[in-house]
């Protein structure tokens, strides 16, 4: 089975071409974050106006690395939401195009259930059920993936996500856009128990998340020093607030498995590529015996790879899509 999946939501245009569902041909990626950088984040009419130009592009990439034609193909993924509604809409349309002329099944996919299928790819022994944390720079969900597609989601953010935080943070150190990324790397030289941050903890849910406190800790910090014209240590900074954001994902992640019973954890979403995360969460899940899984950084922010897996186990399940599929900017998971 050969699937070409398209992924457009935010501010990277990709193609890939995946084989029986977890083996990926071609992972083509044309990233618009220079084009951002100029702005401080993403625009979305530049975004949206970067996708047609690029789309066309990056599937005949995709095609040729893959060494396959439109012919070979057996259906189309694409992400149909959440996400920009122009940007996605590039998408959405490219994949009904090519789809209605080689006459092929139509498969929109969740970009989130996309981050999640992205651990099957380099983990061929992963099969569901098993606990996901999800972090990326829209969500933060723990969520049970009781079968392909399918989630029981257990806790959520009640302000902003995961890499939201990190992205501001990194704004207000003068890091700039994309944050996290450039936290992750700042932080390895800094102390993370230089400063105490709170952590977020809810009583009422103990598997919910809020990074607005810890994030205007962070900004008050900064204010403070300013105030009293100190000089701020900004590894420091970056590593005692990185610290916090992690020890909470780390702490609820583990409480849900014990509550749950689950012995297999997994973590998804741009933010599962920081460095602090993945080597805590490694720990954590030594010391208790859990299998730990996480794709490699390049699977964790956004591709189309991940959203051709999902397309996969969509499509063996039946999903298929009309030529009326739209875009969907707020598609909550699970729905369909
Ligand atoms: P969503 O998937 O929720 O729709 P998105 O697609 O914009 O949002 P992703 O591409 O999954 O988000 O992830 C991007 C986010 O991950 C950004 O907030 C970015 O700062 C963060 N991120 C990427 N790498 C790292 C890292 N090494 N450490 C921390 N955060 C990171
Ligand atoms: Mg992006
Ligand atoms: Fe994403």
């Amino acid at each position: 089975t050969f699937i070409l999946a398209i992924e457009s939501s935010c501010d990277e245009t990709a193609a890939s071409v995946v084989k029986n569902g977890r083996t990926i041909l071609s992972n083509v990626i044309s990233s618009q974050i220079a084009l951002h950088t100029l702005y401080g984040g993403v625009v979305p009419e530049i975004a949206s106006r970067k996708h047609i130009e690029k789309i066309n592009q990056v599937i005949e990439e995709a095609l040729s690395e893959a060494n396959v034609t439109l012919d070979d193909l057996d259906a189309i993924g694409v992400t149909y939401g959440p996400g920009l509604v122009g940007a996605l809409l590039v998408g959405v349309a490219e994949a009904k195009a090519i789809a209605y002329a080689k006459k092929l099944p139509l498969v929109g996919v969740h970009h989130i259930e996309g981050h999640v299928s992205a651990n099957y790819i380099e983990h061929p022994d992963l099969e569901p059920p098993f606990l996901c944390l999800i972090v990326s720079g829209g969500h933060t969900h723990l969520v049970i993936v009781k079968d392909y597609g399918e989630f029981e989601i257990l806790g959520r953010t009640r302000d902003d996500a995961a890499g939201e935080a990190f992205d501001k943070v990194a704004r207000a150190i003068g890091l700039g856009y994309p944050g996290g990324p450039k936290v992750d790397k700042l932080a390895r030289e800094g102390n993370p128990d230089a400063i105490v941050f709170p952590k977020g903890k809810l009583g009422d849910c103990p598997y919910d998340f809020s990074f607005s406190g810890v994030k205007s800790a962070v900004l008050n910090y900064i204010n403070n020093a300013q105030m009293k014209g100190e000089e701020i240590n900004r590894a420091d900074l970056a590593a005692s607030f990185q610290k916090s954001v992690v020890d909470v994902l780390v702490e609820h992640t583990m409480l849900a498995a014990k509550d749950y019973h689950m012995d297999k954890i997994a973590i998804a979403g741009g933010v599962a590529s920081n460095g602090a995360l993945r080597e805590a969460m490694t720990k954590a899940c030594e010391k208790r015996g859990y299998k730990f899984y996480r794709p490699s950084p390049i699977f964790c922010t956004d591709n189309a790879a991940m959203i051709g897996v999902a397309a996969y186990y969509e499509y063996i399940k039946g999903t298929r899509h009309g030529w009326d599929l739209n875009a969907v900017p707020n598609l909550k998971l699970g729905e369909r």
